[in-house]
C-alpha cells in the first residue's frame, strides 16, 4: 500500500476516523483513475459526468457512481476489467462459482505484496505469530484459497504445509508429525475431518491444534462452537471473496466479536438490496465494496451479494476497522418456500444447536402438486440411530418444532444415520431445490 497503513502490528494499523476518510478520498480518487483506464468503466463512469479522477471530491461522490455486479465481470471476461498493461499481471484468480462464467481478477506484483499484507494483518489479529506451524487445508489453484493465506503465513514466518484439501489421512499424519498448531479449512470439511479422526485411527489428544481460520462459506455460532469443543481448539471466522483478492478482506481478532474489515483497502457501504439505498450502521443489509489498494481490476462498489451488519461499539482489541457480523446468507441464496423467505443458514442455526444432531444435513425440496415441499435431512450420532423408535419419533417432532419456530414453515424431518448423506471437502451444497425442474 502506498503510504503503507498496512502494519502488522495490531496497535499500530489502527487510524482515526477523520484520518481514515481522508486516506480513503485520496485511494479513491487514484482507484478511480485506474478503472478509468478500463472500457467497462470509462463507459459507466462517463454516463454519470465522472472523466478524471478529479471529478471525485469527497467520499460521497462514491454514491455518484453505478454498482458493480457479478453479471458484469462474467460479461467482462476475460479481459474487460484489466486496468494495467498486461506486461504487468503476474496471477490470475477466478471464483469458485459452480454455474456459468467465472469471473477473473488479474493481479500486478504489488496488488499481491498488499493482499499478502492484509493477510498478515488477518492472521496476527487471531494470535497467529512466526512459531505457528500452519497447514493450509483449502484447495490450490484458482480458488484464492489457497494461495491467498499461503503467501500471508509465510510472509510472517510460520512454518506453512501447503496440503491442500483433501486426503483426510495424510492431514492427519503431516498434523500429527509436523505438529501443526493452525489450520484453515472450510467450516464443511472442518466437520468431515472431526468424522474422521478415529476411524483413522487419530485422537484429538495427540494433536497440537490450537487454532483454526474457518471460512469461504456460511456456518453458524453452534458450528463454531461444536468444532471448537471438538478440537479444543479456536476457530475463527474468515470473509473474503475471489473478487476483493480473496481471504483477508475481514477476519475475527481473539475477541471473535465479528469480522474486523480492513478499512484501509475496502470502502465498506451497506445497502438495502431491493432499493438500493445506502444503510446505516447496526441494520442488516447487503455489503457493497469498493478496492482502494488495487491496480490490475479495481471493482467499484461491488455487490456482494452477503448480508450482514456493522457491529456497534469498539471491539476490546483496540483496532478501530469496524467489524462486520456472521453472514447470514446471500441475497440471492434466499429461498422462497410457499411464499416465504428463508435462509439456509436459519435452518442450520436451529438444527446445530439440538445436541443429537450430527455434522452433517440437507435442504431438500420439492413439489407435491402445486405446493413447495420441504424437507430437511439430518444424520444423528451412530449411538442415536440405532435406538428406540419412539424415541426417534420424539426427536424428530422437536426438530420439526423448532424448525416451524424460526422459518414458520413445518418441514418434513429425516433421519439418517452418519455418513450417509453426501460430504463435501470444499464448499458444502446444502440445498438441492427440485422444484424448478417441474
Ligand atoms: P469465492 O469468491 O468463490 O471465494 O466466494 C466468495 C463467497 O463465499 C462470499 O461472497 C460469501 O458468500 C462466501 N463466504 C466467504 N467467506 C465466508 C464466511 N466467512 N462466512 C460466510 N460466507 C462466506
Ligand atoms: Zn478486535
Amino acid at each position: 500500500m502506498k503510504e503503507k497503513i498496512a502494519f502488522r502490528d495490531a496497535q499500530k494499523e489502527c487510524i482515526d476516523g477523520q484520518a481514515l476518510r481522508k486516506y480513503q478520498l485520496e485511494r479513491l480518487k487514484e482507484t478511480v483513475g485506474h478503472a478509468l483506464r478500463t472500457p467497462f468503466y470509462q463507459h459507466r463512469l462517463n454516463k454519470v459526468g465522472i472523466r478524471s479522477s478529479d471529478d471525485i471530491r469527497s467520499l460521497k461522490d462514491l454514491e455518484r457512481i453505478p454498482f458493480t455486479t457479478k453479471d458484469d465481470l462474467r460479461e467482462s471476461y476475460p479481459r474487460g476489467l484489466l486496468a494495467t498493461d498486461m506486461k504487468k499481471v503476474v496471477r490470475v484468480h477466478t471464483s469458485s462459482g459452480t454455474t456459468g462464467i467465472p469471473t477473473v481478477i488479474y493481479h500486478t506484483q504489488e496488488d499481491l505484496d498488499n493482499w499478502t499484507e492484509l493477510v498478515v494483518r488477518s492472521i496476527v489479529a487471531c494470535g497467529v505469530t512466526s512459531d505457528d506451524v500452519f497447514q493450509n487445508m483449502m484447495t490450490y489453484g484458482m480458488f484464492t484459497g489457497g494461495l491467498g493465506l499461503h503467501y500471508g503465513a509465510e510472509r510472517l514466518g510460520a512454518l506453512v504445509i501447503p496440503s491442500g484439501s483433501g486426503n483426510t489421512k495424510r492431514q492427519l499424519q503431516l498434523m500429527k508429525d509436523f505438529r501443526t498448531t493452525v489450520v484453515h479449512a472450510t467450516p464443511s470439511y472442518m466437520f468431515h475431518f472431526s468424522s474422521k479422526i478415529g476411524e483413522l485411527g487419530f485422537t484429538v489428544e495427540e494433536l497440537n491444534l490450537k487454532k483454526a481460520f474457518l471460512g469461504a462459506e456460511p456456518y453458524s455460532e453452534n458450528t463454531r462452537k461444536k468444532i471448537e469443543e471438538f478440537f479444543k481448539i479456536d476457530v475463527y471466522n474468515s470473509y473474503g471473496l475471489s473478487e476483493m483478492n480473496g481471504p483477508g478482506v475481514a477476519f475475527e481478532c481473539i475477541y471473535k466479536t465479528g469480522m474486523h474489515l480492513w478499512e484501509d483497502a475496502y470502502i465498506l457501504e451497506m445497502i438495502d438490496p431491493e432499493t438500493k439505498k445506502n444503510l446505516g450502521d447496526d441494520t442488516q443489509g447487503e455489503l457493497v465494496l469498493t478496492t482502494l489498494c488495487r491496480q490490475a481490476t479495481p471493482l467499484l462498489r461491488y455487490r456482494t451479494r452477503d448480508l450482514t451488519t456493522v457491529v456497534k461499539g469498539n471491539c476490546p482489541c483496540g483496532r478501530t476497522h469496524r467489524r462486520i457480523s456472521r453472514i447470514a446468507g446471500r441475497t440471492d441464496d434466499m429461498l422462497i418456500i410457499s411464499g416465504v423467505n428463508v435462509f439456509p443458514s436459519q435452518i442450520e442455526q436451529v438444527i446445530m444447536k439440538i445436541p443429537e444432531v450430527g455434522n452433517n444435513y440437507q435442504i431438500y425440496l420439492a413439489k407435491e402438486g402445486a405446493l413447495d415441499k420441504l424437507t430437511v435431512k439430518v444424520e444423528l450420532y451412530s449411538k442415536l440411530f440405532s435406538g428406540d423408535l419412539q424415541d426417534l419419533e420424539r426427536l424428530k417432532r422437536k426438530i420439526q418444532d423448532e424448525l416451524r419456530a424460526s422459518i414458520v414453515i413445518t418441514p418434513m424431518v429425516e433421519l439418517h444415520e452418519p455418513g450417509s448423506l453426501p460430504e463435501f471437502e470444499l464448499k458444502a451444497k446444502r440445498v438441492v431445490d427440485e422444484r424448478i425442474k417441474i
